[in-house]
């Protein structure tokens, strides 16, 4: 059997809430549900077992695994990335979707054009958090995006924070920030009809919809670890956790 304490840990892992806003950063719709299987999976070795993380009706297969290269345990998705923090759907913890990702009328511009982010309405002034550990790399005035700031958070992933009214103290490019920290307030600078938060996420330079569950993926195990890993999750067919009720 697991360890009582398993799902913390997996949480830790992935979130580092504000103090005291753990209820209020997961959002009433955005809470994460991780499922294990009861006993540990044979077929992914002493130690590892899988399990589902799901956020709303996006859901990911999680293994926790020991890469038998250099014997540490990690969390791995099922193409045998290595996954770090979860991107925080919704940065402004009581903010309301008011636009989701697609295509859609532009209200201020008029004609059709993809929204390649999330909006979240709240009153100005309302703080925003960064959704996951990173480098500010860029905070500043972008055109129709009004005041923007820009979050390298490693491997090729990227949040962007736009129509603030406000940055947050000393956030500026180079600025190192963590999960959860305020980076700046809601506004609507830019081209917007109210004050809302738009928070778009990239992955290698793509647009993808925040909504979805996203992990930093902090590289991925290769050669005979990733033959032996791929082996594994076949093996396990990923139906441990979901056959403990997912
Ligand atoms: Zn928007």
């Amino acid at each position: 059997m697991l360890a009582a304490n398993s799902e913390t840990a997996a949480i830790d892992h992935f979130v580092s809430p504000p103090e005291g806003e753990t209820e209020a950063s997961s959002g009433p719709d955005d809470r994460m549900k991780l499922s294990y299987a009861a006993e540990e999976t044979p077929s992914l070795a002493a130690g590892a077992f899988d399990m589902v993380v799901k956020l709303g009706d996006s859901k990911v297969n999680v293994y926790r695994y020991r890469d038998p290269d250099t014997g540490k345990t990690g969390y791995f998705d099922a193409e045998g990335y290595r996954l770090g923090q979860y991107l925080l759907r919704n940065p402004v913890p009581d903010g309301r979707r008011t636009s989701g990702f697609g295509n859609r009328r532009h209200p201020v511009l008029g004609y059709s054009r993809m929204h390649a982010a999330v909006d979240w309405a709240a009153p100005v002034g309302t703080p925003i958090y960064a959704a996951a550990d990173g480098v500010v790399t860029f905070s500043g005035k972008h055109g129709g995006e009004g005041r923007m700031t820009v979050i390298d958070h490693g491997h090729g992933c990227e949040t962007a924070y736009s129509h603030q009214s406000r940055f947050a103290d000393g956030i500026k490019a180079g600025v190192k920030v963590r999960q959860g920290e305020v980076i700046g307030y809601v506004g609507q600078s830019g081209l917007a009809t109210g004050p809302h938060l738009h928070y778009a996420v990239s992955v290698n330079g793509r647009k993808v919809d925040p909504m979805k569950v996203h992990f930093v993926r902090e590289g991925r195990l290769s050669g005979t670890a990733l033959a032996k890993f791929e082996k594994a999750v076949a093996a396990d067919g990923g139906n441990h956790a979901a056959a403990a009720g997912v």
